[in-house]
């Protein structure tokens, strides 16, 4: 392998039926200071069945080209096809970054395709940057139980290839007056060589889909909600905010929520414009999934609580008489 062969930054687009994903268009933003840095370019791959509104969401962000893959293979995600395309891909261009949401089909995605080329792979990355010295990208992520960071370099092979934590960098407003260059190939995977088939969707939690990673608005709630029967008060707030429901780790184990609202090193990372902690201590672990948030708000009623110090607005009180005010506030400015 000769490394000066490759260049290019390539951001994996993740869609979900058709859909980009944000995380690939804060991906894209985060791309462009690497290519720019390099003198290089930044290049979406999108891979699924129509993705003709794909293709311009991504140039509206950022990207310098597309390469688009479509098949009614691809409709859904599976392993065997994503991965096939995308090896056969990076053989023919030979990027030399490829950056990968790490969502659950991204963390599937980056390793297949960084074992079958043989390179490697910086997993569940929170900061991106180009080291000055050998111009390689410095990936930086939590270890040791979130004790300290560590930042990787990729020298000896090719591409470098990292997935990325959803909410961590923010996405480009988007220019649609934008144009790019849209490269359409041709890749088969034959049905035989899928292994898997999605037989349907079933919603988690009866009807409610916990999307943390893309919502607007979180409302969190810990372990000062006291017990379970307390989250209705956070899912109140939620409700009249239209927002998502979030918890610390500390409701999640006590069983009060389940773990798909987790928030937090070993849960999503979030990154809303809106973020409302309550009757949660800010634990280093809990803030690893939430500081990137635009605007903090904390309820808790000990004011040396972490948690205060990082946000923009404390409010130092019982959240059981702050939070049913808050929801009477804002149903009255609704109205
Ligand atoms: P506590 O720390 O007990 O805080 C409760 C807060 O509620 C206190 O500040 C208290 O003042 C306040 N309070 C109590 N009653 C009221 C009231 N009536 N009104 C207002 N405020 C009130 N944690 C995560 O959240 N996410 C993770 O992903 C995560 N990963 C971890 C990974 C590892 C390897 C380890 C070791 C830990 C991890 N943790 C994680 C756990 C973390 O260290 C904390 O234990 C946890 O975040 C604490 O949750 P909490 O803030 O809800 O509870």
């Amino acid at each position: 392998m000769n490394i000066k062969d490759y260049k290019n930054v390539w951001v994996f687009i993740e869609t979900a039926r058709d859909e980009v994903k944000r995380v690939g268009l804060e991906l894209l933003n985060q791309g462009r200071i690497l290519a720019d840095a390099n003198d290089e370019k930044l290049i979406a791959v999108v891979i699924g069945r129509h993705l003709d509104a794909a293709a311009q969401s991504v140039i509206a962000h950022g990207a310098d080209e597309v390469i688009v893959v479509e098949g009614e293979e691809y409709a859904d995600y599976n392993t065997d096809g994503y991965t096939n395309v995308m090896v056969k891909l990076v053989e023919k261009y030979k990027p030399s970054v490829i950056l990968i949401g790490a969502t659950n089909n991204g963390r599937d995605l980056g390793p297949r395709v960084s074992c079958r080329l043989a390179t490697g792979l910086t997993a569940d990355c929170t900061g991106l940057e180009i080291n000055e010295e050998t111009r390689d990208v410095a990936w930086t992520r939590p270890a040791f139980g979130g004790n300290l960071m560590a930042t990787i370099l990729c020298s000896a092979t090719r591409p470098q290839i990292g997935t990325v934590r959803p909410g961590v960098f923010k996405k480009a407003q988007p220019d649609f007056a934008r144009t790019a260059n849209i490269i359409r190939e041709e890749i088969k995977t034959p049905a035989e060589e899928i292994r898997t088939k999605l037989v349907g969707f079933i919603k988690a939690e009866g009807d409610v889909v916990v999307n943390l990673e893309e919502a607007e608005i979180i409302v969190s709630g810990g372990r000062g909600l006291g017990k379970p029967e307390n989250f209705a008060c956070i899912r109140e707030l939620a409700e009249v905010l239209e927002a998502t429901v979030g918890a610390s780790r500390a409701a999640v184990d006590a069983g009060w929520i389940s773990p798909l609202h987790q928030v937090g090193q070993t849960g999503k990372t979030v990154g809303p414009k809106i973020y409302i902690a309550c009757g949660i201590s800010g634990a280093i672990q809990h803030l690893a999934g939430m500081s990137s948030s635009d605007i903090i708000v904390a309820i808790n009623k000990d004011p040396d609580a972490p948690i205060l110090g990082v946000a923009d607005y404390g409010i130092v009180g019982d959240l059981f008489e702050v939070v049913p005010v808050l929801i009477e506030e804002i149903k009255k400015i609704k109205t």
